[in-house]
């Protein structure tokens, strides 16, 4: 990936996207932003009941958006619940569009306006994607030919239930993109190094178990288990297990038909690298989010 700035603020690039300029995209540190520590800087969660500093969350948006020459566009987002719903974004719908705006938190959320699931997909151009990460994988997709762009939200409960899987099917029904036109960024999660994990989640993996609320749609179980990686690290009395969410996360668009030569990888732990990334797992819980942000040009 590609270091950009902006002010104080750093983003990250995908190369492949380059040779596109009607996409403007970004992965955001969390440098360079407003909010005061656990959630220094650039910290893009809010919500009323607590946390950080609302205003700040809110001029972190807005210098987000400034950050991509993004500020005059609506900017859309979704209420993420781990799952592998896949949400489509048309201008006729009614969305809200106030992700950087003070309203977003004053304003009663409803299920119609706020949108739950862990991935959006346009084809619309002149509106942002936002969705916003610690840990979890931010993936992004990109459709030259269709012009179509997405964003998924792979933590291991979404990776688990396919949410990969589920938007390059979406891609493919509702824009007819084609697996291998699709150019998708990997950004930086949580990686092998750091990722302990319970038996259960390698159990829910492999289809040992099944969740209880939102299974695994079935036409994904055997592509999940197969996608899945997992080792074991030997430390002083025990084993530890890990999930390997970038090769699984891999695996999985690789099962889908996504060439290997249009996949980019950050390999960049959030977890080893807390001074650049907002980490739930390092900061036990108590930190920010980064955004990862997606437009195509008007
Ligand atoms: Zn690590």
């Amino acid at each position: 990936m590609i270091e950009q700035y902006y002010g104080d603020v750093c983003y990250l690039q995908f190369q492949h996207y380059h040779p596109y300029p009607e996409l403007i995209h970004g992965v955001f540190t969390r440098r360079g932003g407003h909010s005061k520590s656990p959630y220094h800087s650039l910290n893009t969660l809010g919500n009323l009941k607590g946390g950080d500093h609302l205003p700040h969350v809110v001029s972190n948006r807005q210098l987000v958006l400034r950050a991509l020459a993004l500020e005059e566009m609506p900017c859309v987002t979704l209420w993420n619940i781990h799952g592998a719903d896949v949400a489509v974004f048309e201008r006729s719908d009614p969305w809200r569009t106030d992700w950087a705006n003070l309203t977003y938190f004053e304003q009663h959320w409803t299920a119609e306006y706020l949108r739950k699931g862990d991935a959006i997909i346009t084809h619309e151009r002149g509106v942002a994607l936002a969705l916003s990460f610690a840990d979890c994988t931010p993936i992004t997709f990109y459709d030259p030919v269709q012009q179509v762009i997405g964003i998924a939200h792979g933590g291991w409960r979404g990776t688990a239930r396919g949410v990969v899987l589920a938007t390059i099917d979406a891609m493919q029904e509702r824009f007819g993109c084609l697996a291998q036109d699709l150019r998708v960024g990997i950004g930086p999660a949580i990686g092998p190094c750091c990722y302990e994990v319970s038996e259960q989640v390698r159990q829910l993996f492999i289809g040992q178990e099944q969740f209880e609320v939102m299974p695994t749609a079935p036409h994904y179980q055997g592509l999940v288990r197969e996608s899945a990686v997992f080792t074991t690290v030997e430390l002083p009395g025990r084993q530890s297990l890990r999930l390997d969410l970038w090769q699984t996360t891999y695996n999985q668009l690789i099962s889908a038909g996504i060439l290997p030569a249009h996949i980019e990888q950050a390999a960049l732990c959030t977890s080893c690298h807390k001074e650049l990334f907002f980490s739930h797992r390092a900061e036990h819980g108590k930190t920010g989010r980064f955004p990862t942000l997606l437009a195509l040009r008007p």
